[in-house]
């Protein structure tokens, strides 16, 4: 079967190659003239890259693992350390470690927390540990039903002193989705500090050994080209073309440069994209549905990613580091971390601006003035005596709407990769699936929407199966 695709990230890729997988024809179309959606970067005229986000994968990533397995390109995940470190406000220029020695989980999680004096007091760290017994006794409903409270609401909710949430969760809260812990649902704190605790290497954290687009992205593409699918950037969808019972007739796709709209027609129809400009595209007869107004309830959220080239080395570590800057979320010398980026003499620090709703909109100029200001805090070493470090050159990559904004009540709005609509299918890091929206996310959603597909087909072949319902139960169906 021929399934058109409309999106290039992640998700997009994973469901082509696993539709490759099951015999289908996948093409995808990407808006951009680049692969990769949040993940995408870019080559400047000095030959360096240049990212959307500084991208840190997991070892409690399952389904992006065995991607990179069945691509067999393990050899490219540049595992680190089994540490957490932060800088420490108080004492600019160090850092306190969460240093995870190798034991079984969760204990060594609970020793890496114990181990660290600096940042928790002991009674600190026990309260802290009973407040998170039921998520750990109760699993993955309990975690769910905290969906309705705010993470500072549920610290407070289990008597854990204001100073953890400040300490530590302003950052882990940054990292995860860009927003404060007032802000942010007790969910998702609650999902990774599950998967961190449960999974002997769940925080284990690898760096792309070079740009995404490249390493990650143009493999899928590859793979998928081998067996018969396609990928065409420069194919932005521009309006969904319904037949007379509201299934899809066919994707129009902007002509660009002056060329004619072209009408694309396939079998079967998957939007890839992220959820804001799905929004917008929805066929008007679509909009009447309970299922497509959900969407409503979820909007992207803003980060700003800052790469910054120095004239000397600021850094050694060769980590992930959270900053607990106000400012600023993660960063990480990629000169130390990333094989293509790598440099013995100088520093190529790559930052997370978040939140970035007040940033967004201001010049490249005045966010680099203000995190240079930050960096003296972060390096007081090397910035602000007479033998300062110079700038060389900086990139600010700006995302006004990226992951979907994770605060408390959004799980509702999240919908199913199947639709209503017989032929037309969902996937996306903001669909369900049980990860974040993550690039874990997004690679499981367009597995779960390849399978979704598959098992449709398998039903149509055997109408036996039809008593398996293929579509969402009646919450999820059109009301008018
Ligand atoms: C700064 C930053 C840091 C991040 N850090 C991490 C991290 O450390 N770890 C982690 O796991 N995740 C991280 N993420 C999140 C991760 O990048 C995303 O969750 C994931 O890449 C989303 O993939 P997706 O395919 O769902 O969506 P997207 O990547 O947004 O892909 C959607 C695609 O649809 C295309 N599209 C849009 N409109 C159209 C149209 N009309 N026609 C055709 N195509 C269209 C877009 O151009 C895009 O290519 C980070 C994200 C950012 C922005």
């Amino acid at each position: 079967m021929r399934v058109a695709i409309a999106g290039a990230g992640l998700a997009g890729l994973s469901c082509a190659k696993y539709l490759t997988d099951a015999g289908h024809t996948p093409i995808v179309l990407e808006r951009r003239d680049v692969l990769g959606g949040k993940v995408a970067a870019w080559k400047d005229s000095d030959g360096d890259w240049y990212e959307t986000g500084l991208h840190i994968f997991f070892g409690a990533y399952p389904n992006i693992l065995q991607l990179f397995k069945e691509l067999d390109i393990e050899d490219r995940l540049q595992w680190k350390e089994h540490t957490m470190i932060f800088n420490q406000p108080n004492a600019p220029g160090t850092y306190s470690r969460f240093d995870f020695p190798d034991l079984p989980a969760p204990l060594n999680g609970i020793v890496a927390i114990l181990r660290n004096n600096d940042m928790l007091t002991w009674p600190e760290k026990i309260r802290f540990g009973i407040g998170l017994l039921p998520a750990m006794i109760q699993g993955q409903k309990y975690v769910e039903e905290m969906d309705k409270y705010s993470w500072t609401e549920w610290l407070k909710k289990q008597n854990i002193p204001p100073r953890v949430e400040k300490e530590v969760f302003i950052a882990m809260s940054k990292a995860l989705n860009f927003i404060g812990p007032e802000e942010i649902s007790a969910t998702i704190l609650l999902t990774a500090l599950n998967r961190f605790l449960q999974e002997k290497s769940g925080s284990k954290m690898a760096f792309l050994d070079g740009s995404p687009t490249e390493r990650l992205c143009q493999p899928i593409v590859d793979y998928i080209a081998e067996r018969g699918g396609e990928v065409r950037l420069n194919a932005p969808l521009k309006e969904i073309l319904l037949n007379p019972d509201g299934t899809v007739k066919g994707f129009l796709l902007r002509g660009l440069n002056g060329a004619v709209d072209e009408v694309f027609a396939a079998d079967l129809y998957v939007s890839a994209m992220p959820v804001d400009p799905l929004k917008v595209i929805l066929p008007k007869p679509w909009q009447q549905m309970e299922f497509f107004q959900k969407l409503e309830g979820l909007e992207g959220v803003p980060v700003i990613n800052l790469h910054l080239w120095f004239d000397r080395k600021l850094t050694q570590i060769d980590h992930l580091l959270f900053s607990r800057s106000p400012l600023l979320s993660v960063y990480a010398d990629m000169s130390n971390t990333c094989r293509e980026y790598a440099n013995p003499d100088r520093s190529m620090l790559e930052l997370v601006l978040a939140p970035a709703k007040d940033w967004i909109a201001k010049s490249d100029e005045e966010i680099v003035n203000a995190t240079i200001a930050e960096l003296k805090k972060l390096f007081p070493d090397h910035f602000g005596g007479e033998n300062s470090a110079k700038l060389l050159k900086y990139h600010v990559v700006k995302t006004p709407r990226s992951v979907y904004k994770a605060t408390p009540g959004r799980q509702q709005y999240r919908p199913s990769q199947t639709t209503p609509i017989a032929n037309f299918y969902l996937t996306g890091d903001y669909t369900m699936q049980r990860y974040l929206a993550s690039m874990e996310g997004a690679v499981l959603s367009g597995k779960l929407t390849a399978q979704a597909i598959a098992e449709a087909e398998n039903q149509v072949a055997n109408p036996s199966h039809l008593q398996t319902p293929t579509r969402p139960p009646a919450t999820n169906a059109a009301t008018a």
